[in-house]
């Protein structure tokens, strides 16, 4: 029988597929695609979901149902109601739940921004007057690294396995260094890997010994109602499993309805224990006069409760799962015989992460460029943008139309195919 594992080939049996492969990509490129796996932005479909938002609240109607007229400036916490319906989803009482502008991004930056320049409620003063780390499990989500590296903090890496980042080397760095001041960690269906932390890992996070006393989780639960499955994934109470652990002030809670409904004009979500939330408030009173409530208010009226967000969620599903199912079909018919990949299998959230061949992940990013498929660049999920083992790439399925996600994935796995005999026959 044919050997189809490259690693076992003869030489003749790589020289083989190194044509096989040549001539593939060659084809390849002669269909001139121009096709994006770059980022995990919803589909003109899952957008038209949230169609009626558009018409909401409609003219006469600017009062919550505490009678404030939504139309003017303060509210600097957010609507009630809102943060209400968010707070059951996200485990978080109301009154420890900010709802804000269009971007958890924008709140991530501002929570380490006002750290840097004013200290937070645990600091002994400014964290900028000291070197800053944050611990980045990785592979992460590049936006992260990128806030933390634009606002001059050095990152960590540390790695993530199967159920979370790996909390033993984390403790230890805590423990051991008063200028790591922050760990990045996506709870649910992380970007881009899909693993959701165990209530044990959390429980570890949240208790941990930290040498600086004013060390901080950035728990970004962006993905925390987007399951793929029946059976979502629990949203654990963070907040609550710090307050037992006797470090109510660690995390502070990150969440969006970007992927839920319009991914530019969504609200976002900041929770914390209400020192943490005073001191945010305290801080963001100086920057606006508070958000925009009237985009609160339409979001109020369409999902009315947390019911109408699961149910809402649950047609994102039926538009996603068929995407995801592809892509993993595609990688399994080509790319499993070859034993040169291996990928997740997401039960939720935005993203597949592929691992190809050690050493061959830029090469085949840039195989895929030259033949028109656009992914994110080499390393972007690690800090720096160094994929130390240059193996890993983000999937986006989300935004592509089926076809032309077929066709990206084929075409992809073909240059995986390419790069990895490439790398066999030099080695
Ligand atoms: N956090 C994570 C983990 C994400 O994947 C994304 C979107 N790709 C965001 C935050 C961005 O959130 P927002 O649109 O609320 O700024």
């Amino acid at each position: 029988p044919r050997q189809t594992q490259i690693g076992l080939m003869s030489h003749a049996e790589l020289v083989s597929e190194y044509e096989t492969q040549t001539a593939n990509y060659a084809k390849l490129q002669t269909e001139k695609l121009t096709l994006d796996l770059t980022r995990g932005k919803p589909a003109p479909e899952q957008l038209d979901l949230s169609a009626d938002l558009l018409s909401l609240p409609g003219s006469g109607d600017y009062r919550d149902a505490t009678g404030t007229d939504c139309r003017n400036y303060g509210g600097q916490q957010g609507l009630p109601e809102l943060r209400a319906i968010f707070g059951e989803l996200l485990g978080i009482p109301a009154a420890n739940l900010l709802a804000g502008n269009n971007s958890s991004l924008a709140l991530m930056h501002d929570v380490l921004t006002f750290a840097l320049l004013h200290g937070t409620a645990d600091s002994a003063g400014r964290w900028v007057d000291e070197p800053v780390k944050m611990i980045c499990p990785a592979p992460g989500y590049d936006r992260h690294f990128a806030l933390s590296q634009s606002l001059g903090i050095e990152m960590i890496p540390v790695p993530i396995g199967h159920d979370g980042p790996d909390v033993h080397a984390i403790a230890a760095l805590v423990a051991g260094d008063p200028q790591i001041k922050g760990l990045w960690v996506v709870p649910n269906y992380s970007n881009p890997t899909g693993v959701t932390l165990s209530e044990e890992v959390a429980r570890e996070l949240v208790s941990m010994p930290a040498a600086a006393p004013d060390f901080r989780l950035f728990w970004d639960n962006a993905y925390a109602v987007h399951p793929l499955t029946d059976l979502a994934d629990p949203v654990l109470d963070v907040l609550g499993l710090a307050a037992a652990a006797g470090n109510p002030n660690r995390p502070f809670v990150f969440a969006s309805t970007s992927k839920i409904t319009f991914a530019g004009s969504g609200v976002s979500f900041l929770g914390g224990s209400t020192a943490n939330l005073s001191w945010y408030l305290k801080h963001a009173g100086v920057q606006s006069i508070g958000p925009d409530k009237i985009n609160q208010l339409r979001h109020v009226r369409f999902f009315k409760d947390a019911e109408g967000v699961r149910a809402h969620m649950q047609k994102h599903r039926a538009l996603l799962e068929p995407k995801f199912a592809l892509v993993l079909r595609i990688l399994e018919e080509r790319l499993g015989p070859s034993k040169v990949a291996s990928w997740t299998e997401p039960k939720g959230g935005y993203f597949i992460s592929l691992d190809v061949l050690e050493g061959t992940a830029a090469r085949t990013i840039a195989l895929a460029k030259e033949a028109g498929i656009a992914l994110t660049a080499a390393g972007s999920a690690f800090p720096y943008g160094k994929d130390p083992e240059d193996k890993n790439i983000r999937i986006a399925p989300s935004f592509p139309s089926l076809t032309d996600l077929e066709t990206a994935m084929d075409g992809l796995a073909t240059c995986v195919l390419l790069a990895a005999t490439e790398k066999h026959i030099g080695d």
